[in-house]
């Protein structure tokens, strides 16, 4: 079970994380790969243009040089040109005289361009004059466009890890954290765990539901309590029935065995009780028996266990006191009993039958020793106390 929730945490997790990686990179890469491809196709059309620009300029610049057939004059025309590092050769053919006036490259053996070349013919009154012809580095573009990318990357790179920076803690915060804490709160209740406190302040989602989760848990531990109370308590009398009896007296005798206390257990039982019933009825009986419980329960101490563990039958374990002393509390009660006016404007008797522990014992082997001393009580004549020392 825990191990599922676990599991189902990490997958939630993972999987925001991996959405949010995707989420952010995927449009940072192809916003970057558009702006660069923008870029590039912005540089080409400047190159082209600038090409263009350069044949046409040549080209009139060059015409008159070309009728007066004056090198001279195209070399220092063409001179300010090759200043421009896009430039990589230029030729001016003289179609009158058949021959270059012009013929310059910036390429090498070594270092060779990878150039595109425009041509245009030189026309005047009708006559071609010649052509002037143009190369162009088109790798003048590579360097700009490395350097535009070094910048998109930097400022992707800061966009993706400030968008990071911004939403991680708030997923953490807001998801993750209350996700596990939930979780916990969960696993602490399916242990049956109920009086743990999950204290949620925020108002999102997930602390409404751990709000809920926690009333839950509150009303669940609320009825538990009062379920377990009803277990251990006599209804009639609200004293411990048998279930309460066995869950107190475990640690009593175990108190009185390692510290060597003395113990005593008596088993109480109404005499004629059957009469009572008879004569006035059930309901004066079960009033019989509460003012019976209230009676003795006002003249035992705090610490005496005073249980109902059958119709008129009741257990009174009497912690640190020996069975003679126990035997003279009892023969008190009894005494005490038989005067007093019950509901039915009659009086009672009890019989008592006392044992005492001498850490050997288990539980039914007291309530048994107990139970044959008022066996005998009963058989003496009733209303009396009979004392059978474990030893
Ligand atoms: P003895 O002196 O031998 O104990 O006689 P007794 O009549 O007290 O004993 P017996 O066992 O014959 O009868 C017990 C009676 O207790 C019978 C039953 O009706 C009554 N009783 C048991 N539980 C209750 C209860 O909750 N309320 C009432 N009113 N009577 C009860
Ligand atoms: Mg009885
Ligand atoms: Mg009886």
């Amino acid at each position: 079970m825990l191990k599922n929730k676990e599991t189902k945490f990490h997958s939630v997790a993972l999987h925001l994380i991996l959405v949010l990686l995707l989420g952010l990179f995927i449009p940072l890469v192809t916003g970057m790969v558009i702006t660069l491809e923008h870029e590039r196709i912005k540089l080409e059309n400047k190159l082209s243009e600038f090409h263009r620009e350069t044949v046409k300029t040549l080209a009139l610049d060059t015409q008159d040089a070309l009728l007066s057939f004056s090198p001279e004059e195209v070399r220092n025309i063409a001179g300010s040109l090759l200043k421009d590092e896009r430039i990589v050769s230029i030729e001016v053919f003289s179609k009158l005289f058949d021959v270059y006036l012009l013929r310059v490259s910036k390429a090498t053996s070594d270092h060779q361009f990878n150039s595109e070349s425009l041509r245009k013919n030189i026309v005047k009154d009708g006559e071609n004059l010649g052509y002037v012809q143009v190369k162009v580095d088109k790798g003048w573009i590579t360097p700009r466009i490395k350097v535009f990318h070094n910048h998109l990357i930097i400022l992707f790179s800061s966009m993706f890890l400030s968008t990071l920076l911004l939403v991680i803690p708030v997923i953490y915060y807001k998801i993750l954290k209350p996700l596990k804490r939930l979780t916990k709160q969960a696993d602490i209740l399916s242990k049956g765990e109920l009086g743990i406190v999950c204290d949620w302040q925020g108002k999102d989602e997930l602390s409404m539901l751990g709000k809920t989760l926690d009333d839950m848990r509150s009303k669940l531990n609320t009825h538990f309590n009062i379920v377990k109370e009803m277990a251990v308590t006599d209804e009639l009398t609200g004293l411990p029935n048998r279930h309460g009896l066995y869950a107190g007296i475990e640690k009593i005798m175990h108190l009185s065995r390692r510290y060597n206390r003395p113990l005593s257990i008596a088993i109480f039982d109404i005499d004629f009780f059957k009469t009572v019933n008879d004569t006035y009825g059930h309901g004066v009986g079960d009033e019989v028996l509460k003012i019976f419980s209230q009676f003795v329960c006002r003249r035992i101490r705090k610490a005496d266990i005073f249980a109902r563990i059958g119709g008129e039958e009741f257990v009174l374990v009497m912690s640190d006191t020996p069975i003679e002393s126990a035997e003279l509390l009892l023969n008190e009660i009894r005494e005490a009993v038989s005067e007093k006016l019950f509901p039915h404007g009659g009086k009672i008797t009890v019989s008592a039958g006392v044992t005492d522990y001498s850490g050997e014992e288990q539980l039914d082997q007291l309530l048994e020793g107990a139970d044959i001393a008022l066996y005998k009580a009963k058989k003496n004549g009733r209303n009396q106390v009979v004392a059978e020392p474990s030893i």
